[in-house]
């Protein structure tokens, strides 16, 4: 349960992370009343110091904060919230209100550049164009790319065998969105694996 009495003005901050990326994407401050509302509609709602009353972030944008995670800190006074941005968080228009200096490359950041080059194609896109060839070509560049590694690991040429490393890595995350799925899904495998 968060103290919201430690503060003076009973708002306690709260932190908002890509529950998907990891990126830190705003700082906001939430009461009693903005907590109980973010748990029951599943949307971060914080109180605003500037307009002085409950604000649902996206209300107007409709870029809403689906929460994933709510989690407290050691002492209890401020929240971690893991969401999921339906749209850029800074009314600035960037991902995240720290700005792109904040932008964290990660697979799952570049998974969702591949989601997006295969819902919105656009002619000069490689990554569109394998989409467009196929399930079966682009499971043939798998194979492909995963033979160059083997080709590169017999040799001591650093530049060349990390090079294979990323593009069988980059075609499996291609390959993995064409068939529908994730790398959730496929961390889900490995963390029951581990579990056991
Ligand atoms: P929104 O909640 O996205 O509909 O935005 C409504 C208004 O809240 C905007 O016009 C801004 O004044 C303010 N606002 C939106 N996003 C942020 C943010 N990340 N940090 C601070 N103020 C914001
Ligand atoms: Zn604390
Ligand atoms: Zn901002
Ligand atoms: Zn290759």
């Amino acid at each position: 349960m968060i103290n919201f009495s430690k503060y003076a003005d009973g708002l306690a901050p709260v932190i908002i992370q890509d529950a998907a990326t990891q990126q830190v994407l705003m700082l906001g401050f939430m009461n009693a009343e903005a907590l109980a509302k973010t748990k029951a509609e599943g949307r971060v709602t914080f109180y605003s110091r500037s307009k002085q009353r409950l604000w649902t972030k996206g209300e107007t944008s409709n870029n809403f904060l689906l929460v994933k995670e709510i989690l407290e800190d050691c002492d209890a006074d401020t929240l971690l919230i893991r969401a999921a941005p339906q749209g850029p968080t800074c009314h600035t228009g960037t991902a995240s209100c720290f700005g792109t200096a904040n932008d964290t490359f990660s697979l799952q950041a570049l998974e969702q550049v591949i989601r997006d080059r295969k819902n919105n194609p656009t002619e000069k896109s490689y990554t569109a164009s394998l989409f467009a060839k196929g399930i079966n070509k682009i499971a043939q560049k798998v194979g492909e790319e995963a033979v160059e590694i083997v080709i590169e690991a017999k040799d001591d040429n650093k530049e060349l065998f990390l090079g294979e490393a990323a593009d069988l890595m980059f075609h499996y995350l291609v390959l993995l969105q064409a068939k529908g799925f994730q790398l959730g899904d496929v961390l889900e495998v490995l963390e029951a694996r581990h579990k056991k």
